[in-house]
């Protein structure tokens, strides 16, 4: 079929062959080799040497899924184990608008300011659409501590199991001590389960809560309370004093009910206003002092061998998963035998056994 378009009547549409321009790419970049990634030794000279730049292509391996990188990275996180340990960890965690950032911000200058030394902040968040790209969006979360030459910021890994996520913070941990920091927070969201990841590895666990309508203890599962060594109730300030001061009281009420903590410390209940930078000091107090405690009652060293532990089994655990479901034979079987299960064919422990013995004849071979 004819177009009109090309009709000699449509004159405005003729285009003219214009100017031919130079290409947008500069044809000597293309020329310039990729930067050559550092060998493990480079890169724990650079770690030792407190090179944050470092620091953070290490992170980025720890957290890449490339087999190859996690060959590296683990080469890496084992040279620089003899380095780490020398550090107080701190969990925060949180329901999302409890302040956690704004408390951070205020928690980090502080320990800075009274303690030295240099401070990394870590998250877990396995839920995390934050955690996407979102280096930019952590540190404007942490205005004042972004730009403190003493801190290192760095998001949680991108989504993926809790376990999975847990592991490569625990891991970065490592790294940053290594690299020199002698202070770690470890954030987490306060819903679901990634306290507890976040309580296995670090040395002292802080709940911050907020006071609210009365119903404060409600929301709060217990095993959470349980795993606090210290609960602080934020936005203590303006009109929400009062009622700060009263959750604070339902807290301490709620916490005599539970059994006392293996440490022998007993968990303190703090308000405070990390807006207005008030009883923050009182809460670091309480946190070196139960540092202090625990180093002296053994416990401290005891806490951190049963994290040591438990992460020998979370990483059999995880990699016993990935070597299964990454199986080819296993991954080709796992919908047939779904289906058969849920057509009532097959129970669902046959289809588990056929699916397992599959995979241990696979792993045969
Ligand atoms: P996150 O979601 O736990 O990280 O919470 P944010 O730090 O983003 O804080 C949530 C909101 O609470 C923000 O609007 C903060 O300005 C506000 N906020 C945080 N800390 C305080 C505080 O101490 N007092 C008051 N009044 N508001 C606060």
């Amino acid at each position: 079929m004819e177009h009109p378009e090309n009709s000699e009547e449509y004159k405005g549409l003729v285009v003219n062959a214009g100017v031919e321009q130079p290409s947008s790419v500069n044809p000597y970049m293309k020329r310039k080799p990729r930067r050559r990634q550092p060998t493990a030794a480079e890169f724990v000279e650079g770690i030792l040497k407190g090179d944050v730049t470092m620091l953070s292509q290490a992170v980025t391996l720890v957290e890449s899924v490339r087999p190859e990188h996690q060959a590296l990275a683990q080469e890496v996180i084992a040279k620089c184990l003899p380095y780490t340990g020398r550090s107080v960890r701190v969990g925060i965690s949180g329901v999302p608008g409890a302040g956690k950032s704004t408390s951070i911000d205020a928690f980090g200058l502080h320990v800075l300011e009274q303690y030295g030394g240099k401070l990394a902040v870590l998250a877990i968040d396995p839920s995390s659409e934050r955690s996407k790209g979102s280096i930019l969006g952590d540190k404007t979360r942490m205005e004042k501590l972004a730009v403190h030459p003493k801190s290192f910021i760095r998001p949680s890994p991108a989504a993926g199991s809790l376990g999975g996520v847990a592991r490569k913070t625990r891991e970065t941990i490592f790294l940053c001590e290594a690299a020199g920091f002698d202070k770690i927070f470890v954030e987490t969201v306060g819903v679901g389960q990634s306290e507890t990841a976040v309580h296995s590895m670090v040395d002292f666990f802080l709940l911050i809560q907020l006071s609210g309508t009365g119903d404060e203890l409600q929301g709060i599962k217990r095993g959470i309370m349980e795993m606090a060594d210290g609960i602080v109730i934020n936005k203590a300030d303006g009109d929400n004093l009062e009622r700060a001061r009263l959750a604070a009281t339902q807290f301490r009420n709620a916490l005599h009910l539970f059994p006392a903590p293996e440490s022998g410390w007993t968990p303190k209940v703090l308000t405070y206003s990390g807006f207005y930078n008030l009883g923050v000091k009182e809460i670091w107090d309480m946190v070196y002092e139960y540092i202090d405690f625990v180093k002296a009652n053994g416990y401290f060293e005891h806490r951190r061998n049963e994290q040591s532990k438990y992460w020998m089994y979370e990483s059999i655990n995880e990699q016993l998963r990935d070597s299964f479901y990454h199986n080819p034979v296993v991954s080709s079987l796992l919908e047939l035998k779904e289906k058969q299960v849920l057509q009532g064919q097959l129970s669902s422990f046959i289809a588990a056994k056929e699916l397992l013995d599959t995979y241990f004849e696979e792993m045969k071979i």
